[in-house]
């Protein structure tokens, strides 16, 4: 999933300082999982935001509402009465949610209160780690589904670099080394081989080096079209 954290409040107080009247709109999805940007933050941003406005002397008034998806049209569609009413939204969603709405309703301020930054999992309670950079391209076969691009610092093909330490990242001692990782795991499997194949260097068109991608699928379309 996506995972997203809030901005500083102090970045969110000043992008909606020009407004009176503003929606909070939270996604009830990812960010929602994540605990950054579903209907209990909202709540909680609504709040800090009314406080600080109301110590300006100059108070805000919030609408605060949460959608299933802010990716999707058919989520946000039907809350057009409620961004009518408001001088902006501000949206909890990550970027492609933002820009949905932003997309969607091209007359209104659409201004983001996260900052979106990758695509992981919850390894434990509260902590969230980065599992894949949508490189277009899997290679998780040849390394025993460990990931070299996400989680390795310098995204190497063929490692580990001469930095590896006792297993550790030269780049963050806080973190395994993905490639010491890599190893381990096809040591456990019997695979060490695979290892001897160096790998080409990546073709990163697929990844967006050709620009922003796109993926359509014939099958949904013609059944939507009822062909
Ligand atoms: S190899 Fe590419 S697609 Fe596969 S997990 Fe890593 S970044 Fe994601
Ligand atoms: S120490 Fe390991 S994870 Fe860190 S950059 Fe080198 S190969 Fe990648």
């Amino acid at each position: 999933m996506i995972i997203a954290e809030r901005k500083p409040f102090e970045e969110i107080k000043a992008m909606v300082a020009p407004y009176n009247r503003i929606l909070i709109l939270g996604c009830g999805t990812c960010v929602t999982v994540d605990f950054s940007g579903g209907e209990k933050q909202v709540g909680i941003l609504a709040s800090e935001l009314r406080m600080a406005r109301k110590l300006e002397g100059r108070p805000i008034e919030t609408v605060e509402f949460t959608v299933q998806r802010q990716c999707e049209w058919e989520f946000i569609d039907p809350i057009a009465e409620i961004v009518k009413g408001v001088d902006a939204v501000l949206s909890m969603a990550c970027g492609v949610g933002v820009q949905a709405m932003a997309e969607r309703y091209p007359d209104k301020v659409i201004l983001p209160a996260l900052n979106t930054k990758f695509m992981g999992m919850p390894i434990e309670a509260g902590v969230f780690v980065e599992r894949c950079a949508g490189c277009g391209n899997c290679i998780l076969a040849l390394t025993g589904g460990i990931c070299p691009i996400a989680r390795c610092s310098k995204s190497l093909l063929n490692g580990p670099c001469g930095g590896s330490q006792n297993g550790k990242c030269e780049v963050n001692p806080d973190i395994d080394c993905a490639w010491q990782l890599i190893y381990d795991k096809l040591k456990a499997q019997g695979r060490l081989d695979a290892l001897l194949e160096i790998m080409e260097p990546k073709d990163w068109r697929p990844a967006g080096g050709a620009g922003p991608r796109k993926i359509v699928r014939e099958e949904v379309r013609l059944e939507t079209l009822d062909v």
